[in-house]
């Protein structure tokens, strides 16, 4: 059985006022759901979960920033950039080169969609709903999906999505911490309450990746640091 996740990560943008992009205050709702999707016949099915079971992947008890509860089963992961937009493009390779200095995960870039673990790519996200205050518009920065074993705890695929127009005209510090936030996801972690000091608060991309950030993904991945 597989599962897909999607984090629907809904950042807000604050528009106007003149305050450059990575001072923005942001907030959000955040949504996440959760389905399943099965290839697996009735019959069988209890003995080979059980087996899966047998060979799921440590996690580790409790990290910094809070993590899904799952992981890639190997620390060499290869990316494939599905955007041509240049920003975004941008944002991604600053993003994979932040998550690679943690030490923790090697995220490489390939050129075959079809053998990469992540994929990197742009997309429209404000069709999922957009809520409006006086003064401000809502929309989505961005999103990804993931999918896993739930018995393993290993993922199979994840695509991380950026809107471009929600994103281009922002600054390249702002749209490489959106960039990080969604590879974060990718890597599996979840949303960090407010109070954290966390590239994973969805209401504060102004950070990048922190010292708790760096903490959790080497402990998700088993490195001592
Ligand atoms: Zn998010």
């Amino acid at each position: 059985m597989k599962r897909l996740l999607i984090l629907l990560c809904m950042l807000p943008f604050f528009w106007g006022w003149g305050m450059p992009a990575h001072a923005m205050t942001i907030s959000s709702i955040n949504q996440s759901s959760v389905f399943s999707s099965g290839n697996d016949q009735e019959n069988g099915m209890d003995s080979r979960a059980n087996r899966a079971a047998a060979k799921a992947l440590h996690l580790p008890s409790s990290t910094p920033t809070p993590t899904e509860g799952y992981r890639w089963p190997t620390r060499q992961l290869k990316i494939y950039m599905a955007t041509h937009d240049r920003f975004l493009q941008s944002a991604f390779f600053g993003a994979v080169r932040a998550w690679n200095r943690t030490g923790a995960v090697h995220i490489s870039w390939c050129h075959d969609e079809d053998r990469a673990d992540i994929i990197a790519q742009d997309g429209s996200l404000t069709s999922t709903g957009t809520s409006s205050n006086v003064g401000y518009v809502s929309s989505q920065l961005g999103s990804t999906s993931t999918e896993y074993n739930p018995d393993t705890h290993a993922l199979i695929r994840a695509r991380s999505t950026l809107d471009p127009s929600q994103l281009d005209y922002t600054s390249r510090h702002f749209r490489t911490a959106v960039a990080e936030h969604e590879l974060g996801h990718a890597l599996g972690l979840a949303h960090a309450p407010e109070y954290m000091h966390s590239v994973m608060i969805p209401r504060n991309v102004r950070t990048g990746i922190t010292r708790d950030d760096r903490a959790t993904i080497c402990l998700l991945y088993g490195l001592k640091r």
